[in-house]
């Protein structure tokens, strides 16, 4: 089945796209298969893609071994209800989280989406303190943060520099730490935790969890922070008796070099939200995870449960893939992949930082950031990259490239190339 021209008007005119007009939406181009590290678009022309679509598909697209685990559990059933049932899909994956997380995290709760691996870990944090007799029902976060688009997310995203701000009449009111000033590979400056310590100090028996994306935060300003910050706020959380929850969304599963962005600082959570690259970007999934103490502080309490329980909870189709996805990533070629890939995007895209509309350029792991003075125009430039070949999608005043793991040499030229005319 290939997109006709009235499909798109169709699509124009019926379908919402993630943050776009239904108005004035901006153009969407039809993609039919892709395969690797490649979109196939209906015009017959490929791209290499350059975003993994949003941080998901980390070992390409179409990968037989993913297709395979899928097509597999389909035979035995796409989907069967979690209240009072289990399934060999979801006891699999979650025995491969409890081994591959540190050792403290050992209860696992599966969702939907990130958004709502986020909602969940709130919800522990403010029962975990209901039932223990506090009334701590607000969180601290820090500003430039993004945790998804529901409610509970939303009110603890940057509450200027986002689309959230919107909302916030009908949003629960959180305390925000300035951003972290304090660039990964700059040399530490003590006094650059100062504001944080002091509004936890100030307000630390209200604080239910500090919550943060730790060492990048990403949809809210692709700023990449100092390893010692975050160790200085596990130093802090642990001396006022504050939960940690680490939001690894989009850094988890190997994009920032480590498995895991906290291992940066050698920190470990008492709540870790993962989603994205959990499934090798296949289908929607997310894993709230936590200690043992947690889960046993939460089931103590009136309630005796948990409260929440969504209906395509532990989802076997999803779990079977993201079960496929993790083996892949024990084979450990992943390590070597993105260590690669940031040496290649260091020596790409650096240079950049001397041109005159650039601002900033940073690299991590498998994440490129060209961080434009000015903001780029969306359409034109995903025109001017389409033509090149990639499939890149800036915002704002960002450029910015996360590939697939087993992206080559050759093709991740192609993109930091694109890149380089955009900017020029
Ligand atoms: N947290 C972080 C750090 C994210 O990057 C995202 C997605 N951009 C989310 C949460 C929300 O995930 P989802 O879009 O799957 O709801």
């Amino acid at each position: 089945m290939s997109v006709t021209q009235s499909d798109l008007a169709f699509d124009q005119h019926h379908i919402w796209h993630p943050y776009t007009s239904m108005s004035h939406p901006l153009p969407c181009y039809p993609v039919e298969a892709a395969a690797g590290v490649e979109l196939h678009l209906a015009d017959g022309r490929r791209l290499v893609d350059g975003m993994s679509s949003w941080w998901a598909a980390i070992h390409g697209y179409n990968h037989p071994q993913l297709n395979l685990a899928a097509a597999q559990q389909l035979e035995k059933m796409s989907h069967v209800m979690f209240g009072g049932i289990t399934h060999p899909a979801a006891i699999a994956l979650c025995r491969r989280l409890v081994a591959m997380t540190p050792q403290a995290l050992q209860c696992v709760f599966l969702a939907d989406s990130g958004s709502v691996a986020v909602e969940v870990a709130l919800k522990m944090a403010l029962q975990y303190w209901q039932v223990r007799g506090e009334r701590r029902q607000h969180m601290l976060t820090l500003r430039h943060g993004y945790h998804g688009d529901t409610f509970g997310a939303m009110s603890v995203c940057d509450p200027d520099n986002s689309m959230h701000r919107l909302y916030q009449g009908f949003l629960a009111q959180h305390l925000f730490a300035p951003a972290p000033p304090c660039r990964f590979d700059e040399e530490w400056n003590e006094q650059d935790i100062a504001p944080f310590a002091a509004l936890l100090q100030q307000h630390a028996d209200e604080v239910a969890a500090v919550i943060l994306e730790p060492i990048v935060q990403g949809a809210g300003g692709m700023r990449i922070y100092h390893p010692t910050y975050l160790k200085r706020v596990r130093e802090l959380c642990d001396h006022y008796q504050v939960l940690l929850i680490a939001d690894e969304i989009a850094t988890g599963f190997g994009r920032t070099g480590k498995l895991f962005a906290c291992e940066h600082a050698g920190v470990v959570p008492d709540i870790l939200c993962l989603g994205k690259a959990l499934t090798g970007g296949y289908m929607t999934l997310s894993a709230t995870l936590t200690s043992r103490q947690v889960a046993d502080t939460i089931s103590k309490g009136a309630a005796g449960c948990f409260m929440h329980g969504p209906t395509f909870m532990g989802n076997p189709l999803a779990c079977a893939v993201a079960e496929a996805s993790l083996t892949l990533l024990a084979e450990n070629r992943w390590q070597a992949q993105v260590n690669a890939i940031e040496t290649q995007l260091k020596q790409q895209l650096l240079p950049l930082a001397a041109q005159p509309k650039v601002a900033d350029v940073r690299v991590l792991g498998a994440i490129g950031v060209v961080e434009m003075r000015e903001p780029v125009d969306v359409a034109q430039l995903q025109r001017e990259f389409v033509e090149r070949g990639v499939w890149l999608r800036p915002f704002g005043t960002l450029i910015y490239l996360m590939p697939p793991y087993i992206i080559e040499p050759e093709p991740l030229s192609r993109l930091t190339a694109a890149v380089a005319a955009a900017v020029r």
